[in-house]
């Protein structure tokens, strides 16, 4: 199906692009979507953009209110930052306190291409490393703003109060992570997250104070309000008393983190939820990319089916940690027993550019790669060593640590094993989504008024994000772009009433949730909605993980239906809606899970293509992925609907991609 378009590459026409039909069963190929990037320079566009963004006077501001939901780095950014300007703020989160958002849990550190130390890096540098790292399935200009925007944001962080670490001197100090070879990653030992999070939300509850930010803790967003097309405010529970209520608003802003929890095992907090994402998919906001998952390499491996959580161990420790496996399968020795001859240091063997700081996906599937080969090391055999004896030998235990200590503790009472003197032991866990809610440049969904910020959205991080880069991308949405993109959105609709309490928009979609909310209290089964993710998060390890197939997707597929369709028969949640009812919370979010599942297998299906962390086995080269530029060098922008008997079926739109300051290359770490 051809649509006729074409766009310039360096000022030539290329062909015109030809959206590949889909070979899923109940998927239709949609329209070609406009990204409403800047023409031109990728590198100008954005400060080209923001002289064209209309403006709000301060005297009108007061006059508009903005619904954002979330509060973690990229949700509290945009309340404190729209609030200092002097709009009315409605800030909602369903944790007890802003600063609990999922942020606070990131580890390892913050990129910024400020360039301070003489190693090469430049912000040509970070957008190349950061298009390649993500196999060229993101927006270029929007590496560039990322890039751009990232001085400001270190420096903002810091002025805000976020504690980094500092050299000798006094200058702030700088590490590497994944996928580059300079060393540009910020940070605060490994509580990053924790100090970034704790100044946002101190700025956030600065403006509570000031009266220009209303706070909604320990309240979910169950729906997306839209009216004529546009949104116009959201639905939340009131997680204590049970309330529903609607929120009117003149624009929305979702800043609700990822979904890598859909897996059951991953790194994320147990209550992270892609509820607020899919229900405002399913009022009409489509969503890219699902499918891309990253896994990551030094999680803490599953040990019994008794576990309920892995953790993340943060890719920093790949500065000075060597990760290998024993030659030979099968081998059993203790790791102290196994000869140096006898080892396999994979990723310095395969990758030597980049050794053991190789991207995350090249380095989850390296690992499982191993695992599969019958190298994988403790109980079940699904880890891989990550050793710091060389490191501790020539720097000594007490500098590795001041770089790990917190780190290394978290991983002893974790495991009970003491990484200074036995190897950590890892394996790939489901990390990070860069698929989420579609936007265009400005951020804006393609509901109107509806934005979305940070890990929720969908844009930067192509097939596989680079590490200490979504740190930054929540920040640069929530304080450098959604303050200007809102406004600018917001400014001709000055003098238009916020929508009524009354009117049948609000009043449907206040219905539908009571609706869904009785519906979960009366299945009357026994089975826990607990239960139920876990067997999801085991179908889509298998189907739709490190690697997928044709096959696998297929099968998972089958089996996610089939389980959707159990859980509404079965499953159990005693008590009300009317006070705190813990499951009942959980039972919506593993019923969103379920509809969602299937819209990742169905995306990484119709996909026919490896990209990033992406891997489809039919499609490889040499063991690594093979990306088909000429048939998918698009991002995909998924719409569903649901029919009278439950079952979902989806339009799958084309956002073309062009690459033009880094044009399209096979990826090499070698
Ligand atoms: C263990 C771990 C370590 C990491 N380390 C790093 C790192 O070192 N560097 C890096 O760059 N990245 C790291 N990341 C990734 C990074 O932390 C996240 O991508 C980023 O913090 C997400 O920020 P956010 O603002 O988008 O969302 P979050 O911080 O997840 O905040 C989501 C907010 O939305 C709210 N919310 C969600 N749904 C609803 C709803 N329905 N109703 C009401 N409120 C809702 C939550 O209450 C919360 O306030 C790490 C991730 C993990 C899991």
């Amino acid at each position: 199906m051809s649509f006729g378009i074409s766009w310039q590459k360096r000022g030539k026409t290329t062909r015109p692009f030809v959206a590949p039909p889909s070979s899923a069963p109940r998927v239709r190929v949609g329209s070609t979507v406009d990204s409403r990037v800047p023409d031109g320079d990728p590198e100008t566009a954005w400060a080209r953009r923001k002289d064209q963004y209309r403006l709000v006077s301060p005297l009108n501001r007061s006059k508009f209110t903005v619904v954002v939901v979330g509060t973690g780095l990229a949700g509290a950014g945009a309340c404190a930052t729209l609030g200092e300007l002097g709009y009315n703020v409605e800030a909602v989160t369903y944790h007890d306190a802003p600063r609990r958002a999922h942020s606070v849990a990131a580890q390892g550190g913050i990129n910024a291409a400020r360039a301070r130390k003489v190693d090469g890096d430049s912000l040509g540098r970070f957008v190349k490393d950061t298009v390649k790292g993500g196999d060229f399935r993101g927006r270029e200009a929007e590496a560039f703003r990322l890039g751009e925007e990232s001085v400001r944001v270190i420096d903002h962080m810091n002025a805000i109060g976020a504690p980094f670490a500092r050299e000798y001197g006094g200058t702030l100090a700088t590490r590497s992570f994944g996928g580059v070879q300079v060393s540009r990653t910020y940070y605060t030992r490994g509580q990053s997250g924790q100090q970034l999070q704790i100044a946002a939300a101190q700025a956030l509850l600065r403006q509570v104070d000031r009266g220009r930010v209303t706070l909604h803790t320990r309240t979910e967003m169950l729906d997306l309000i839209v009216k004529d097309g546009e949104a116009r405010g959201v639905v939340v529970r009131d997680l204590v008393t049970g309330k529903v209520r609607a929120i009117p608003a003149h624009a929305v802003i979702l800043a609700t983190g990822g979904y890598g929890s859909v897996y059951y095992y991953s790194t994320l907090a147990l209550n992270s939820n892609a509820t607020a994402a899919w229900r405002a998919h399913m009022r009409g906001a489509w969503m890219s990319h699902p499918s891309f998952v990253q896994f990551h390499p030094t999680a803490l491996p599953v040990n019994s089916p008794w576990q309920s959580k892995t953790i993340l161990m943060s890719e920093s420790l790949r500065n000075d940690g060597r990760i290998w496996v024993p030659k030979v399968a099968g081998d059993s020795r203790a790791p102290g027993e196994i000869p140096e001859s006898e080892r396999d240091y994979y990723l310095e063997r395969k990758y030597p550019a980049f050794g053991n700081l190789a991207p995350r996906d090249i380095s989850s599937r390296a690992a499982t790669e191993q695992i599969n080969l019958g190298k994988g090391v403790g109980p079940l055999k699904n880890s891989v060593y990550l050793d710091f004896s060389d490191a501790i030998s020539k720097v000594g235990a007490k500098t590795i640590g001041e770089r790990y200590g917190n780190l290394f503790t978290m991983y002893q009472h974790a495991t009970g094993e003491d990484p200074y003197t036995v190897p950590m032991r890892i394996a790939p866990g489901a990390h990070f989504t860069m698929g989420g809610l579609w936007t265009d440049y400005d951020l804006m969904s393609n509901i109107p008024g509806l934005f979305v910020g940070g890990e929720a959205g969908w844009s930067y991080h192509g097939a596989n994000r680079l590490g200490a880069n979504s740190l930054l991308s929540a920040c640069v949405d929530g304080w450098f772009t959604l303050p200007f993109s809102v406004p600018s959105y917001l400014a001709p609709h000055l003098g238009e009433a916020l929508i009524d309490e009354d009117d049948p928009a609000v009043l449907a979609t206040v219905r539908d949730v009571t609706t869904r909310v009785s519906r979960l209290l009366e299945v009357g089964g026994d089975v826990s909605p607990g239960a139920f993710h876990r067997e999801l998060g085991e179908i889509l390890y298998r189907g739709c993980g490190v690697e997928r197939s044709e096959a696998s997707l297929t099968e998972a597929r089958r089996e996610v239906i089939e389980l959707r369709e159990r859980f509404w028969r079965e499953v159990s949640v005693p008590g009300s809606g009317e006070n705190v009812n813990q499951t009942l919370e959980k039972a919506g979010r593993v019923a969103d899970f379920l509809d969602l599942a299937e819209l990742m297998i169905v995306d990484a299906l119709d996909r026919r293509e490896s990209a990033g962390a992406h891997f489809r086995s039919e499609y490889q080269v040499d063991g690594e992925a093979k990306r088909d530029d000429r048939n998918w060098a698009f991002a995909s922008a998924w719409q569903s609907a649901r029919d009278s008997s439950g079952r979902l079926s989806f339009i799958r739109h084309c956002e073309p991609l062009t690459f033009t300051a880094v044009p399209l290359a096979t990826r090499s770490y070698a």
